[in-house]
């Protein structure tokens, strides 16, 4: 038999590395970035088309190259930036590896543009999928331009792996803030589909987070500063009190690098001890400088982890420095920053204070009731649905209401469906004419049934109820608003504002009037029927915040998303007590669910015990 061994062709060899290289968009936009910092470049642009699938481009004022250089860049181990191992475990620069451009080529068309300064004229090439096109001289300023266009362009598999532009410009935001962050010395600007989105200057570390992170920020940041042998810690952490239910706000970038460290987080963590509530996480933003010897950032081209030398010492350098500076700040909160206690309310909330209660004054008038029973007794006419709908949001209110009140015994509203599907579960004549009931633990409903109990959790069951009557109301787009008296401005970072945008459509669809939507700020004039005003701040940092963690598939959904976050936000939560009438409520909306068994996340909403299983524990 004759050899069977060939070496693979290098477009094809190009290929195959670049899926080491490039998942996605952000992927490119990393690269090209760290391509213009590593260039010395004082201001960066960044310009995306469709989250990155069909345009890429960084313009950076660096060093440039020479033509030769320029036509070298694409080949793979084609770097300017090692020349012997040693190099290795002294470096400066982003990248080493050379294998950014060639890979990049190798999925997209990219054209570079690229002139030093010492040239009088620069040199354009287009490569599409490794094979050069064209190579021309070109007037150009000085810098690079790197545009890479239709990603995945014939890797048509990955190109469909994609997500959603939400998802993807979401993942081109964190590395560009990622980037930005670690280099606030150097301008960046980045632009999508046309609209600026961000605009960076040149400052200092406080402003460049202020800039990305909102203007409110500015009044959160405790410094952190120490000098060690071993390391170096500055940046900041955020104040207690302004802990976020996410992660978004936790950056520690080691040498100019932004790493990921679940150890290091952890010593943040412990500083924090005692001053968190529960399933808040603090913000910080904490630049760590070590020995470039000490550390091995080297396990992955893409990967953000880090291997420390001496790890425990950093724990302990790291704990100690941020305790430090929480306790400076409790003692002598004013200290440091001009800061002007009112502004210590994130939101607008303060000044709005009086005004809250006229809003939601008489919570048991229900304008609808009695029409409501007419309609009843019409079904099929138009009318009738619209008030069915309103009666949907009424099972939303139910959960509010006992949330702020539960003490209170004012259902008077409620109006109680009584489904063909509930009646034959349901239809018993052991269970007894008045409580068929009873709540256990503040987190479970029982009840009898005709093969024996049933066991529903109150919080998974009222996340399907409110599920599935929210996605009906968006999908029929037939939401009923409530006017707010007074417009209710709420503060975002200009990336969460971003994502409020992308999802606006369905927020109105879902009952929410906007008058604006921009600059680190919504105003909201209208809320769906049945959401206070005073949860209105969770539903939307929810909502951001599942946007955020969320790894949508295939068939992301907007209003499925949506629907689920507010059905989240919205729930009766465990440790609730729920009057008889409450707890029937739950039991009767589920099971005329469409799909009762499990939440909208997929966990069981209630259990059974058949009589057998019962009579089998006495035996
Ligand atoms: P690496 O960054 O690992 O060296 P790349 O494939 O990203 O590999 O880039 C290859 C080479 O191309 C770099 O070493 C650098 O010399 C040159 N280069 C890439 N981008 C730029 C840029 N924006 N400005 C100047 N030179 C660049
Ligand atoms: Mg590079």
């Amino acid at each position: 038999m004759s050899d069977i061994i060939q070496l693979l062709p290098d477009h094809v060899a190009n290929q195959i590395a670049a899926g080491e290289v490039v998942q996605r968009p952000a992927s490119v936009v990393k690269e090209l970035l760290e391509n213009a910092i590593d260039a010395g470049a004082s201001d960066i642009k960044l310009i995306l088309k469709e989250a990155g699938k069909t345009l890429v481009q960084v313009i950076d004022n660096g060093m440039g190259m020479s033509t030769t250089d320029a036509r070298l860049s694409f080949e793979r181990h084609a770097t300017s930036k090692i020349r012997t191992a040693e190099d290795l475990f002294q470096l400066s620069t982003k990248g080493f590896r050379g294998e950014a451009l060639a890979s990049i080529a190798a999925i997209a068309h990219v054209e570079l543009k690229t002139k030093r300064d010492e040239d009088e004229l620069g040199t354009q090439i287009v490569i599409e999928g490794s094979a050069v096109k064209s190579q021309e001289v070109v007037v150009t300023p000085k810098g690079t331009s790197v545009a890479v266009k239709n990603l995945f362009f014939n890797i048509p598999a990955r190109r469909n792996f994609l997500k959603s532009n939400t998802v993807e410009l979401r993942h081109v935001t964190d590395e560009f803030h990622r980037v930005a962050l670690a280099h606030p010395n150097i301008g960046f600007s980045m632009f999508h589909n046309g609209s600026e989105l961000f605009s960076l200057n040149q400052s200092n570390y406080r402003q460049r987070v202020v800039n990305i992170f909102g203007s409110k920020t500015n009044e959160k940041l405790v410094p952190v500063e120490e000098t060690t042998e071993v390391l170096k810690v500055s940046g900041f952490v955020g104040k207690p009190e302004f802990s976020k239910k996410t992660k978004s706000e936790q950056f520690f970038f080691v040498n100019n690098r932004f790493v990921k460290s679940p150890y290091l987080n952890h010593a943040i963590n412990a500083a924090f001890e005692g001053l968190l509530k529960d399933g808040y996480h603090p913000s910080y933003f904490l630049n760590l400088s070590v020995n470039p010897q000490t550390i091995d950032i080297n396990i992955h081209p893409t990967k953000t982890e880090i291997k420390f030398d001496d790890e425990h010492t950093l724990y302990a350098i790291l704990r100690s420095s941020v305790k430090h500076s929480l306790g400076q700040f409790n003692i002598a909160p004013v200290l440091d920053f001009d800061s002007d206690t009112n502004l210590d309310t994130p939101y607008d909330y303060k000044d709005k204070s009086g005004k809250t209660p006229t809003i939601t004054v008489d919570r048991s008038f229900n304008p609808f009731k009695n029409e409501f029973e007419t309609a009843k007794s019409n079904a099929g006419s138009h009318r009738s649905s619209q008030l069915k709908t309103q009666a949907h949001w009424e099972s939303l209110y139910v959960g509010l209401e006992s949330k702020s009140n539960a003490s209170k015994n004012d259902f008077a509203e409620v109006t109680f469906e009584s489904d063909a599907k509930t009646e034959s579960i349901f239809k018993s004549n052991e269970v007894a004419q008045e409580k068929t009931t009873y709540q256990l633990r503040q987190k479970y409903i029982v009840s009898t049934i005709k093969s024996g109990m049933l066991i529903i959790d109150q919080n998974r069951a009222h996340q399907r109820i409110l599920y599935e009557n929210l996605l009906k109301q968006l999908t029929s787009k037939e939401a009923t608003t409530q006017q707010l008296l007074f417009p209710l401005n709420i503060s975002f970072s200009n990336s969460d504002i971003a994502i409020i945008k992308e999802l606006q459509a369905d927020l109105e669809f879902a009952g929410f009037k906007f008058a604006d939507v921009k600059d680190e700020q919504i105003v909201i004039t209208g809320v769906p029927v049945g959401v206070p005003e005073s949860e209105v701040t969770i539903v939307f940092e929810q909502l951001i915040s599942d946007v955020q963690n969320d790894v949508p598939d295939q068939n992301f959904s907007a209003s499925d998303l949506l629907a689920k976050s507010m059905a989240k936000s919205l729930a009766i939560k465990t440790g609730q007590t729920l009057n008889a009438e409450e707890q029937e409520h739950i039991l009767n909306s589920l099971f005329a669910c469409k799909e009762p068994s499990v939440s909208p996340s997929n966990k069981t909403t209630f259990i059974t015990l058949g009589v057998d299983d019962i009579e089998k524990k006495f035996m």
